[in-house]
C-alpha cells in the first residue's frame, strides 16, 4: 500500500494539534493521504512536552506513508489559538502552554522543510470548503466545537485571517455578559457556554447540586473530563441532564450561528469537531430550530447550515491545502473536485490513541 514519492512528487504534512489529541498525515494537493499517526496531547506539561509529542507524531506519519523528510516539500501545523501566520508566531492559546512558545523554529531545526503555523479552525474551514461540505461555496464559515469553540471563514478559496489575525475566533465572542469566565479571561464566551469544557462544567455543576446522570456510571465516578462519545452514550441512555445541557448548548451554538448570518452571510455554515461528530444528529435540530426563528431571516436557504463531512481529517486536508498553496499549487483552484482518499497504509489500525478526540 505504502507508494514511494518520486523526486517530483512532493509530498506536504498537514498537522492538526487539538485538547486531546495530536494527528499528523502525510498527503498531497491531489487530496491523497498516505501515512498518518495519532497521539495524545500531553497534559499538565510545558511548551517542550508538546513540541516533541508533535515532532515524534511528524516522523511516525513520515515512516508511515514509505518516506523521509527530504521527500517532504513543505508542513502545515493547524494551532488551536490566534496565530501570526506570517512571522509563524503563536500569539495566544488560551487552553494550552503554547502562548509565545517557538514551534516553528523547533520543527524546522528537526526535519529542514518549511513550516507555517495556523489557527487550527481556519485550517478546518479551508479543508471543508476544498473537499468538505463547502465544497464549490463561494464563502464558507466552519464552526468546530471540541474542547473549545473556533471557526475560520473562507472567501473565494481564500482564509480571512483579519487584521491582526483574530478573526473567527468565535469561541471567544461574547454571549452573555457577565457569564462564566472563559478559558481567555474574558466572561460569557460562546466555548465557556457551548464547548465541550463548558458542557462538563454545566454536568459537574448540577451533579453537585444533587443530580444524578449515567455518567457517573459510565465514567466510574471521575466526571473530570467527558469526551464527545461518553455524552453520545448518555444521549443514547436518555439522560436528562445530559440531555438538557446538551439542549443549551444547542440553542447558543444556534444563536452563534445567527451572529455568523447577520455578521457575514456566508453561503453555508459548516459545524464540525468532536461534540459534533458525536452528537450532531441531536444538536443541528435544534440550531436549525433557532436559525429558522430568526425574525432577520432574509431568503430562505436550506443547505446553509450543514455538519462536517470531513470529521477529523478537516484540519489535516486544510493544512495540505495551505502548505500546497505556499509550495506554489493552490489545490482550491488547481484541483477543486478531487476527492479526499486515504490509503490504507495511512488508516491502518492500530493507532495508539484512537479514543482520543479534538
Ligand atoms: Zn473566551
Amino acid at each position: 500500500m505504502v507508494r514511494k514519492a518520486q523526486a517530483t512528487e512532493k509530498r506536504i504534512v498537514a498537522v492538526d494539534i487539538g485538547g486531546t489529541k495530536i494527528l499528523a498525515a502525510v498527503g498531497d494537493i491531489r487530496g491523497t493521504v498516505y501515512g498518518r499517526y495519532r497521539c495524545s496531547t500531553p497534559r499538565d506539561c510545558g511548551a517542550l512536552d508538546i513540541f516533541q509529542a508533535v515532532e515524534s507524531a511528524v516522523a511516525a506519519a513520515i515512516k508511515k506513508a514509505g518516506l523521509r523528510p527530504g521527500d517532504i516539500a513543505g508542513m502545515a501545523v493547524g494551532i488551536p489559538g490566534v496565530v501570526d501566520y506570517k512571522r509563524g508566531r503563536i500569539v495566544k492559546t488560551p487552553n494550552m502552554p503554547l502562548t509565545e512558545a517557538p514551534l516553528r523554529e523547533f520543527l524546522f531545526e528537526r526535519f529542514g522543510f518549511p513550516v507555517v503555523l495556523e489557527n487550527d479552525c481556519n485550517l478546518g474551514a479551508l479543508g471543508e470548503a476544498w473537499l468538505g461540505a463547502g465544497r464549490h461555496c463561494r464563502s464558507v464559515f466552519g464552526v468546530f466545537v471540541g474542547t473549545g469553540i473556533g471557526s475560520g471563514f473562507v472567501r473565494k478559496q481564500k482564509l480571512w485571517r483579519g487584521a491582526r489575525y483574530s478573526a473567527g475566533e468565535i469561541g471567544h465572542m461574547v454571549m452573555q455578559i457577565g457569564g462564566p469566565v472563559c478559558g481567555c479571561g474574558n466572561a460569557g464566551c460562546l466555548e465557556a457556554l457551548a464547548g465541550r469544557t463548558a458542557i462538563e462544567r454545566d454536568i459537574r455543576e448540577a451533579v453537585a447540586q444533587g443530580e444524578t446522570t449515567v455518567l457517573t456510571e459510565l465514567l466510574g465516578g471521575d466526571l473530570s473530563v467527558v469526551r464527545s462519545r461518553a455524552l453520545r452514550a448518555a444521549l443514547n441512555a436518555g439522560d436528562p441532564l445530559v440531555t438538557r445541557v446538551l439542549e443549551r448548548a444547542g440553542n447558543v451554538l444556534g444563536a452563534a450561528c445567527i451572529s455568523v448570518r447577520h455578521l457575514l452571510d456566508p453561503q453555508r455554515i459548516v459545524l464540525g469537531g468532536g461534540v459534533m461528530e458525536a452528537c450532531g444528529d441531536f444538536l443541528m435540530p435544534r440550531i436549525r430550530s433557532v436559525l429558522d426563528a430568526d425574525h432577520m431571516r432574509s431568503a430562505k436557504a436550506p443547505d446553509e447550515v450543514c455538519l462536517s463531512q470531513l470529521g477529523d481529517y478537516a484540519v489535516i486536508v486544510g493544512g495540505i491545502a495551505l502548505a500546497g498553496k505556499l509550495c506554489g499549487a493552490n489545490p482550491l483552484k488547481k484541483y477543486p473536485d478531487v476527492e479526499l482518499r486515504v490509503l490504507k497504509s495511512a488508516a491502518q489500525k492500530p493507532d495508539p490513541e484512537s479514543n482520543e478526540e479534538s
